[in-house]
């Protein structure tokens, strides 16, 4: 598959007997399944072609433990068999607090420490009606502030995948437009190219990504794939989007 799909189970699915159907279900080469923490190491096992994604980590690596109450570090990812994890989805920036700082943080500690980062960025409502340049104003502000400090030899490196996220577009139904995403990949990539020597990464589109958007979506070559919230939890929905973007 020449996309990447990510799925974001977010705080789902109920059961693990559920998420390990979910896993079988969305088990195909180019696919990254992130469940919530307790399933892991079962969708792991459930596993063979698709790639182990987490939705979070702390932001230091303390080998071989710390008092970091409720946290989970990178080794114990890597241990369990994740290779990717999500940083700064909005979610987590709007509702648990977490700021451009604490994402960097997190994002310079994943690299450094061997697990692939799919990075988070996305502009409000508010801030799309002031129009598209705005948001990649935005988008360019919380990318500058995310990779502080990041060696351009790691961004270049295909450990890190920008997922471009416009906020209103998640979970509401409203995708946006392909063209404007695409547009905004475009941006992030040309933005992001004198760090990069070249080789641009890849940038992904999320926000309420389905069956029946997907195509339109993918025909943009400059859109490498897609984070998928809910349609990932919906088996044969998700079937027919890895499809599609295997075409
Ligand atoms: C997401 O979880 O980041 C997301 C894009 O969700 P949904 O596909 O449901 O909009």
């Amino acid at each position: 598959m020449n996309k990447l799909i990510v799925a974001n189970w977010k705080m789902n699915p109920s059961s693990e007997s559920e998420a390990i159907q979910l896993a079988k279900a969305s088990d195909e080469k180019g696919v990254v399944v992130c469940p919530p923490f307790p399933f892991l190491g079962a969708v792991k096992n459930a596993l063979r072609k698709a790639d182990l994604g987490a939705q979070d980590v702390f932001w230091q690596n303390p080998i071989p433990g710390g008092a970091f109450t409720g946290e989970v570090s990178i080794s114990m990812l890597k241990k369990i068999g994740a290779s990717y994890v999500i940083l700064g989805h909005s979610e987590r920036r709007n509702y648990l607090g977490e700021t451009d700082e604490i994402i960097n943080q997190k994002v310079k500690s994943a690299l450094a420490f061997g697990l692939k980062v799919i990075l988070c960025v996305g502009e409000s409502l508010s801030t799309r009606r002031e129009g598209l340049s705005q948001a990649e104003s935005f988008v360019k502000n919380q990318i500058t502030k995310d990779l502080k400090g990041i060696p351009s030899s790691v961004i270049s490196s295909k450990s890190l995948v920008i997922a471009y996220e416009p906020i209103w577009a998640i979970g509401t139904g409203k995708a946006d437009k392909p063209e404007d995403s695409a547009s905004m990949a475009a941006y992030i990539k040309d933005f992001l190219k004198p760090k990069t020597s070249n080789l641009k990464p890849n940038v992904l589109y999320g926000g309420s990504v389905t069956s029946l958007n997907a195509a339109r979506i993918f025909e943009h070559q400059e859109i490498d794939g897609a984070l998928v919230g809910g349609a990932s939890l919906k088996t044969e929905e998700f079937k027919k989007i890895i499809k599609i973007a295997s075409k």
